[in-house]
């Protein structure tokens, strides 16, 4: 079972990524477990065709984890893919990483955490002990960077980077960079400019994804783009994704390096034309 998560800033495009990688997975007759771990609760939306699936954590405060049956939290969505979505804790209260771990115990009670692959679509605006908790807990096993060119989404890549080079020394629950995904928010000289931060923090750019305005066509049909545009060449960037992802080993003794924040902010100037 290979178990990856997607981490990366609020709005950058996870869990755009996620479902069409998980949609592209199961072309491949594999058996996928996507898990939103957003307090958004809106990962798995499009694979449930614009349904909103009822959150673990809401329904824990509801009913009580010892009266919940496994059809009330998992969801099959397209082509087989089952959908969870963890939720958040109430406003003002609870923690939220925490929250997300429940989840995944109550699934594992459940016998419901298993599949050919497991996709956790993760928030990484904080990197707090909480957030970092699928790594830190052995679920995250493979962990993939969602950014753009964006500063921003790249000093949310780095400080995610910065949680992972920790936690990928630790004998037990070692967690590993898969790599670098581009989606990109069409900057200037992106690709060049992901692709050396992906190099400077020891790892490598695994995907570039253009943006492309089939995405929202195909969210506004409440569809994935796999599915809304099988036959289009986004469709054929999520397919692609999907092979690297399944053929990638990550070296497990590579352990990722974080950049300065000088050192980011020089390296995001030089790709800017003056
Ligand atoms: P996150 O899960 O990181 O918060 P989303 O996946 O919800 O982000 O994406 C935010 C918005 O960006 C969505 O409306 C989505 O349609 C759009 N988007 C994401 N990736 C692309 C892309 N490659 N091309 C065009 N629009 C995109
Ligand atoms: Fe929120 Fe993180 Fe603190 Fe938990 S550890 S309460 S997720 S900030
Ligand atoms: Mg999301």
């Amino acid at each position: 079972m290979k178990q990856i998560a997607l981490y990366g800033k609020g709005g950058i495009g996870k869990s755009t990524t996620s479902a069409n990688l998980s949609a592209a997975l199961s072309e491949k007759s594999l058996e996928i477990l996507q898990i939103g771990c957003d307090p958004k609760h809106d990962s798995t939306r499009m694979l449930m065709h614009g349904e909103w699936i009822p959150t673990v954590l809401d329904l824990v405060r509801k009913k009580g984890e010892a009266n919940i049956a496994v059809d009330e939290i998992v969801f099959k969505g397209y082509n087989g893919i089952r959908c969870v979505e963890a939720g958040g804790p109430e406003p003002g209260i609870g923690c939220a990483g925490r929250g997300i771990i429940a989840t995944f115990q109550l699934l594992e009670k459940l016998n419901a955490l298993y599949g050919d692959v497991i996709v956790y679509d993760v928030l990484g605006d904080v990197v707090c002990g909480g957030f970092a908790m699928p790594m830190r807990e052995g679920y995250a096993q493979e962990v993939y960077l969602v950014t753009s060119g964006d500063f921003m989404a790249l000093y949310a890549a780095n400080n995610i980077c910065k949680a992972i080079a920790r936690l990928s020394k630790r004998t037990k629950n070692r967690c590993t960079l898969g790599g670098v995904i581009c989606n990109s928010a069409n900057i200037e000289n992106e690709y060049e400019l992901v692709k050396e931060f992906a190099e400077k923090i020891n790892s490598k750019l695994v995907a570039y994804i253009p943006r492309s305005p089939i995405v929202r066509v195909s969210e506004v049909n409440r569809k994935t783009v796999i599915e809304y545009a099988p036959e289009s060449e986004q469709a054929d960037i999520y397919r692609k994704l999907a092979d690297t992802i399944m053929e990638n080993v990550p070296d497990k003794n590579r352990i990722p390096v974080p950049m300065e924040m000088d050192e980011l902010e020089s390296l995001s100037l030089k790709y800017i034309k003056t």
